[in-house]
């Protein structure tokens, strides 16, 4: 059996192919030699897997799906309070080159925009002879998990007909949110912004956000949960510029496009999602790109506001055990949260004083929240209290040691089976 999906990625793509709206960027001069007809689509889920489809081997130039990843290295590198002190997270919505600053506090309103994303990355810390955006291609290669390199003729071609931004530069420097050079900074965002990328090397980047910035195979911790948390929530509300409020009803993804055409969209928890196609409309964000999210989303069920109720399935069954019939088991499924465990400890409610053993059986939840932990134990000690001898059987080793704290005498390693054979 060979799973559809991949299939699925092509139709969408042929589906897509037929709608030629929109134009090359051409303030770039150098975009305006892309090929309009080039068309990519890349999908990774948060536990590794990339399926491609298309022209996924195209090389293209980052351009503003940079922005995210370089207020990603700078909240790492400084901490999220120090970099609200210079740049602020309210949607503009304004044109993304728009020469623009808060009025109150007279710092750039979000990092998606030019103005913040040149703030950004004069915040980017780097050691002596690496210069900053040198810093971040070593950063997003890392992401990516191969060395990317810079597109040299379009970094040079945006430097040619920079106007707008040096403006923006000039304007940062003048009422002191900037505190360098404004040409320099100008200069290496505009190296930033000619990064070469591939679907499948933004899907691999996005896979990372997706999973909380764990790597999703070898586990290692590339971004801090706080800082990927972030960082969604600026694309969510910022990162389709002055279409922003239009793409979070019909796409509904965390997403962040660039004038080459390409567009990077996260689902925290599920997927991360590449395309390529170089035609962009009047904000500059790809007309077939987000065609194709559009489909994405709706026939995947990908839209953030479409929780599933996961709540009232908490509990896969419930029986007694024992010789006497006088163990309580409960099995237990799916991701323990807060309302996953609102449900479980209302059942447990129900319980009536006494002294039953009760076991709450971990073994087939895919994961425990620190929250759903915390309840969890909560919950231990209200049957303790009412008389109930209580064990926590953890087979699969799902608690973390911080999770468990405290909390170690009432849980079981063993099997439930092995476990409930001493009732016999
Ligand atoms: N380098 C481009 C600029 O600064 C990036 C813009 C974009 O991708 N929207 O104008």
């Amino acid at each position: 059996m060979q799973t559809p999906v991949p299939d699925y990625l092509k139709h969408v793509l042929s589906q897509c192919q037929r709608n030629v709206g929109g134009q090359l960027a051409d303030y770039i001069p150098e975009l305006a030699q892309a090929d309009p007809n080039k068309l990519a689509l890349a999908l990774s889920t948060a536990d590794g897997m990339i399926y491609s489809s298309g022209d996924d081997g195209h090389e293209f130039t980052i351009q503003s799906m940079s922005k995210p990843f370089a207020y990603a290295l700078v909240l790492e590198q400084l901490g999220i309070e120090e970099v609200l002190q210079k740049v602020g997270v309210e949607p503009s919505g304004e044109a993304f080159n728009q020469i623009s600053l808060d009025k109150e506090l007279n710092i750039p309103k979000n990092p998606m925009i030019n103005s913040g994303a040149i703030t950004t990355h004069s915040l980017i810390q780097t050691t002596a002879g690496i210069s900053r955006a040198e810093q971040l291609r070593r950063f997003l290669s890392e992401l990516a998990g191969r060395e990317l390199s810079f597109d040299e003729q379009v970094y040079t071609s945006e430097m040619k007909t920079a106007f707008r931004n040096l403006s923006i530069g000039y304007m940062l420097r003048t009422v002191g949110a900037l505190d360098t050079d404004p040409v320099e900074i100008v200069n290496g965002y505009i190296q930033q912004c000619a990064i070469k990328v591939t679907v499948k090397d933004l899907a691999n980047i996005a896979r990372v956000l997706a999973n909380g910035g764990l790597h999703p195979k070898t586990g290692e911790c590339l971004l801090d949960r706080a800082v990927v948390r972030q960082v969604l929530s600026v694309m969510l509300s910022c990162g389709m510029y002055d279409a922003a409020g239009d793409w979070l009803t019909t796409v509904g993804i965390p997403a962040k496009s660039g004038v080459s055409g390409g567009i990077i969209g996260v689902l925290p928890g599920q997927v991360g999602i590449a395309v390529f196609s170089p035609r962009v409309d009047e904000h500059g964000n790809s007309v077939r790109g987000i065609d194709i999210f559009e489909r994405l989303s709706a026939d995947m069920g990908l839209h953030l506001m479409e929780g599933t109720p996961s709540a009232q399935t908490i509990i896969q069954s419930c029986y007694w055990a024992g010789k006497n019939d006088d163990v309580r088991v409960y099995e237990l499924r799916g991701v323990l949260q807060f309302t996953e465990s609102e449900m479980l400890l209302r059942n447990l409610q129900e319980e009536p004083p006494g002294d039953t053993t009760i076991v709450l059986d971990l073994t087939n939840l895919t994961l425990i929240h620190d929250v759903g932990a915390r309840m969890l134990f909560e919950g231990v000690e209200r049957l303790q209290q009412d008389g109930h001898r209580v064990v926590v059987v953890d087979s699969e080793g799902i608690l973390s040691e911080a999770q468990m704290k405290g909390n170690k005498r009432v849980v079981v390693k063993e099997k439930l089976t092995k476990y409930l054979e001493k009732f016999q």
